[in-house]
């Protein structure tokens, strides 16, 4: 859907199943492998987001298919590109989701939690090989030129190295017993609920999905709206609620943001 815009101007691109979860996991390979048997001539690249594709509705899938998935890639020499820009700086659970995959992409994309999500900043970490190939002999032409006006802005850059400084501090070995408590919190008023399905957690992203709104408004903008009556600020996609809460959220928050919730679907179910 969110590619729609801009059919017709940028390169063709193939997409394979997005596994929705562990069970749907063989048959996800089984699609890709395929491709790659036809196609393999023609790709350059396999973009990811490693165990969770967040904006395609919080799908969680294991290490094992990021694992499957980028080995049958990198062994026919196609690269793979990590999409870590959501899910990278401990969102789940290791400071990059990667880390628990058992294999290393050829290209990571990382930004919002890179400055704590205070400045804009995004970066692109690759391997010394196609570094290389951007400061080839700007004389035989073979430099790969690109750049921005703000490349390496300072005051984002400051506002990196103070957020790098608190992941030297533990923060994510801290998550993990946030992580228990908001699991906790969500399992004891969320999962009871009625509507609430496939209540899920990877590291600090809890998602779930709404079921038997009748309402006959937008689901996602009713619970958006629903949301702003309780205190909370809420992004559905489509009918998939998920919380990324700050690393900072204390339990009080925790409990007043799940209660909230918790309002938010009885009053919509
Ligand atoms: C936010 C987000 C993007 C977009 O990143 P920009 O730096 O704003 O272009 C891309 N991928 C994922 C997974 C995201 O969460």
């Amino acid at each position: 859907m969110y590619k729609d815009t801009y059919k017709g101007i940028f390169c063709t691109q193939l997409q394979t199943p997005v596994p929705k979860d562990d069970a749907d996991v063989p048959q996800a390979l089984h699609a890709l492998a395929q491709i790659l048997e036809q196609e393999h001539q023609n790709i350059s690249a396999f973009i990811l987001e490693p165990l969770i594709q967040c904006a395609g509705n919080m799908h969680f899938y294991g290490a094992d298919f990021v694992k499957q998935a980028t080995q049958m890639c990198q062994e026919r020499g196609i690269l793979v590109i990590f999409d870590e820009i959501a899910v990278g700086f401990g969102r789940t659970g290791s400071l990059f989701a990667y880390q628990q995959c058992g294999v290393k992409p050829d290209f990571l994309c990382l930004s919002k939690g890179i400055t704590g999500g205070y400045l804009p900043l995004a970066v692109v970490l690759t391997s010394d090989a196609i570094y290389d190939k951007f400061y080839a002999p700007y004389a035989q032409n073979k430099s790969f030129l690109h750049s921005h006006s703000y490349t390496g802005n300072a005051l984002a850059c400051a506002c990196a190295n103070a957020t790098l400084d608190l992941f030297g501090q533990g923060v994510v070995e801290q998550n993990k017993m946030l992580s228990r408590y908001i699991q906790t919190c969500m399992q004891e008023q969320l999962a009871p609920l009625k509507g609430v399905k496939n209540l899920r957690t990877c590291g600090m992203v809890f998602a779930f999905e709404l079921e038997g709104y009748q309402g006959s408004k937008r689901l996602s903008l009713a619970v958006y709206q629903k949301g702003l009556e309780f205190g909370l600020l809420l992004r559905p996609l489509g009918n998939t609620i998920y919380f990324m809460p700050p690393y900072t959220i204390s339990p009080d928050e925790v409990l007043k943001s799940v209660g909230a919730m918790a309002g938010i679907v009885r009053a919509l179910t």
